[in-house]
């Protein structure tokens, strides 16, 4: 196996990345809280934490990753006050709570398969494990680390030595990091307690509520990413992934509720992506300055051009989306696919230049995720001394990875081959027409071609075509 180094939130440090068990990875992703659509800072999340399976897979594991979608429990405030942002959108939207969340839910896929985002090998939606929470809820007040006040259940994280481990952070600068508001919980015996159950909650409208032996009531968002990581993953996670809003309370609250009940540590690895900033600021559902991959094709940009726009920054920086930044991508992606459709498949595969590039890849890619350095490979590899078959190969190979469609499908190659034959043979027609001074019959060619979105530009260096 190469060696993979990544940054490690917990530690504060690129560590290597070593899995419990050899060979094998097993990967938790908080999924999107399905009251709207994914806005394309949340697909960023996305989008690397792909860009990480997908490295993890080509660099030899096997890999289990398990994604949640919140549909109860996630209220305005990350702090558990507000209204479960659920509830708020089925009002907004006249519908129930569980049609919005398969509306949302199937969109959330869309757009992830627009963008070459791989479907997790598991994804269960949080209204799925209620027996699970229970049963987790339970183990807490065993432990000694769960109490009942004015009718919700609350973990005691008094409790705990080193609650903020993850952080880095203190008491008095709680609110650093926290999504939202935070209003005081009066029924908190420190205000870093967070809600496990609630049951007499100040929300008469939520729609979807459980018997407990708390009452009848619905699970706290925290408690939700726990328990479905352990259903499917066991009592020990190698990775677990999210944006950097999520540190705070949410991943901090996860580690001490799962390392409470479990009594040991649980997760070795934490990886976050910075914000997608607009020029307003962190791009959020929940303050409407929201743009999806949607309107980025109303407005003519094939999804992949913000894959690339993605894969050209770090994870660990925040990006600032501004149009222009995105037609730079634009017009790199193009370029870089038209310099592809050009090399021929010809000569025989050079194994050791194979290899070469191939370990340079793995080695900047490697290096903290830096997806940019994996593209810059790329475009070096573009420039080399080396048959188009190894070029191709390679460029199949690394986009195992980067998912940018830089290699079409044998059949949809096999489709261009014989539309650039038919481009070409007619080309060379109006050349000999026009030769014969048949201006009508080169006329026709030319019209023919653009019926079929061809664009024919004409110089002394010959004639070339483009395809709308
Ligand atoms: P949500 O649907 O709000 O639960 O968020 C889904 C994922 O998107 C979480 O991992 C968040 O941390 C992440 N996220 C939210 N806003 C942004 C942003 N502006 N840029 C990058 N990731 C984000
Ligand atoms: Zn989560």
């Amino acid at each position: 196996m190469d060696k993979f180094y990544l940054y490690n939130t917990l530690t504060k440090t690129v560590d290597e990345f070593i899995p419990r068990e050899e060979g094998r990875v097993s990967m938790y992703t908080c999924g999107p809280t399905v009251y709207h659509f994914a806005h394309i800072g949340n697909l960023r999340s996305y989008i690397m934490e792909d860009v990480l399976e997908k490295f993890l897979r080509y660099i030899g594991y096997d890999v289990k990753r398990v994604m949640n979608i919140t549909d109860v429990g996630h209220l305005s405030s990350d702090g558990d006050t507000g209204e479960d942002k659920m509830v708020a959108g089925a009002k907004r939207e006249g519908k129930t709570v569980l049609e919005l969340a398969k509306f949302y839910e199937d969109a959330f896929f869309k757009d992830c398969e627009m963008l070459n985002i791989k479907t997790p090998d598991v994804v269960e939606p949080a209204t799925h494990c209620i027996a699970e929470y229970i049963a987790l809820i339970e183990k807490l007040f065993e432990n000694g680390y769960a109490y009942e006040a004015g009718g919700n259940v609350y973990f005691d994280t008094s409790k705990l030595g080193d609650y903020y481990a993850l952080t880095g952070h203190s008491a008095d600068d709680l609110r650093v990091g926290v999504r939202d508001d935070v209003d005081e919980d009066g029924n908190k015996r420190s205000k870093t307690d967070f809600v496990l159950w609630f049951t007499k909650s100040k929300f008469e409208s939520q729609e979807l509520k459980w018997e407990s032996p708390w009452g009848v009531g619905y699970p706290g968002w925290h408690i939700e990413c726990s328990a479905i990581s352990m259903k499917h993953l066991g009592e020990y996670l190698d990775l677990h992934c999210g944006g950097v809003d999520n540190i705070f309370p949410h991943h901090t609250n996860e580690i001490a509720q799962s390392e409470a009940a479990l009594g040991h540590s649980w997760c070795s690895h934490w990886f976050h992506v910075q914000h997608l900033n607009d020029r307003e600021g962190k791009m959020s559902k929940s303050k409407g300055n929201i743009l999806t991959v949607s309107v980025l094709k109303e407005k003519g940009y094939d999804p992949l051009v913000y894959r690339m726009f993605c894969l050209q920054s770090h994870y660990r920086k925040p990006l600032e989306f501004t149009w222009e930044t995105l037609d730079n991508s634009k017009a790199a992606y193009e370029r870089l696919k038209n310099r592809i459709a050009a090399i021929a498949d010809e000569g025989e595969l050079e194994q050791e230049k194979f290899d070469e590039y191939k370990a340079k890849f793995i080695e900047n890619v490697g290096n903290d995720l830096n997806t940019s350095l994996g593209l810059t490979v790329l475009y070096d590899l573009l420039k080399a001394d080396m048959s188009g078959k190894t070029k191709l190969a390679l460029i199949a190979d690394f986009d195992r990875v980067l998912s940018l469609g830089l290699i079409g499908s044998e059949e949809k190659a096999e489709e261009s081959d014989e539309f650039t034959e038919y481009v070409e043979k007619l080309i060379a027609e109006r050349a000999e027409a026009k030769k014969a001074k048949n201006w009508a019959r080169a006329d026709e060619i030319r019209a023919e071609l653009a019926e079929k979105g061809v664009t024919l530009k004409d110089s002394k260096e010959g004639t070339t075509w483009t395809k709308a």
